[in-house]
């Protein structure tokens, strides 16, 4: 029988070349070497975190998320209260929200994993920091024997349409849909409206990484213990929502009720009013936007 089908020897697509081993031992370079970013001043922050006082706080119940601000200049900490549970962190600028976290960009220019020192980058066309990791009490966990480390920000945050994609399932207490919920009830618009205002996030105390055999995204049992806080310096007035993911400790599963979960605190602090002298809100982005015409 004649073959009416075309079929590409996909045999001769993966037969290495001679020289395969010399193409795999050539050298990494860093894509963004991050030297000449602007960097934070710690000790100022450090010092003015001391004269801080709370001026609000929200409890994130498990399983669901809320919404805060934080305006310029003010601090908050993400708390781990009653067991291991890790957060799903949305940024926005307050006041125009189609300025949000860029977690691609922030990795590029970071890694995949974040902590003190380091900072959450906005989107094109402002790319800018909109907050400063000033604190991290698991900062001490480094990067573990499987390449996992905390804080990623490598994943997207769990939704209901990849759960429904891989098991046909309706769970409305992912990330995601929690994170939308939010967002729709704090501005007072339609779940619809809210939606795609709803980005990849911040895994806050999340334990992640790539498998080395397969490149596979893992996660597992998070080291956060209650106590145990990450803590930001807004750098432009923020509006935050932070989920406390139905996953837990992320240790097993997540996208359903199996998972032991707890709540996560947020808390807002302000600095004395002259707390913060040389400290200079983050420019615009100064690319001039021609893109060459
Ligand atoms: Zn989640």
């Amino acid at each position: 029988m004649t073959k009416t089908v075309f079929e590409p020897d996909m045999d001769d697509v993966a037969t290495a070349p001679d020289d395969a081993a010399a193409r795999r031992a050539v050298a990494p370079v860093i894509c963004y070497p991050n030297d000449s970013l602007p960097s934070a001043d710690l000790t100022l922050y450090h010092q003015a975190r001391k004269s801080a006082v709370k001026t609000d706080e929200v409890l994130v119940p498990a399983r669901d998320a809320a919404c805060f601000e934080v305006p310029a200049g003010h601090f908050f900490r993400i708390s781990s209260v009653d067991g291991p549970q890790v957060g799903d962190l949305n940024l926005w600028n307050r006041d125009d929200l189609s300025e949000r976290f860029y977690s691609g960009k922030t990795r590029a220019l970071h890694g995949t994993h974040i902590t003190t020192g380091e900072r959450m980058w906005t989107s094109f066309p402002q790319l800018r920091p909109m907050a400063t990791i000033t604190h991290d009490t698991l900062g001490w966990y480094g990067i573990d024997q499987y390449g996992g480390s905390v804080h990623d920000v490598i994943g997207t945050r769990c939704d209901p349409y990849t759960g429904n994609l891989l098991a046909g399932s309706q769970y409305h207490h992912c990330c995601h849909s929690n994170l939308t919920r939010a967002l729709a009830d704090h501005q007072g618009v339609s779940l619809a409206k809210a939606e795609p205002h709803v980005h990849d996030v911040l895994n806050v105390f999340m334990c992640t990484g790539f498998t080395r055999d397969t490149g596979q995204y893992f996660m597992k049992a998070s080291p956060v213990r209650p106590g145990d806080y990450l803590e930001f310096f807004a750098e432009i007035d923020l509006l935050g929502a932070l989920s406390a993911c139905p996953g837990g400790d992320c240790s097993a599963e997540h996208s359903s009720d199996t998972a032991a979960c707890h709540p996560l605190l947020v808390e807002v602090y302000a600095p004395a009013a002259d707390a913060l002298e040389g400290w200079v809100r983050p420019q615009l982005n100064g690319y001039d936007g021609s893109h060459g015409r």
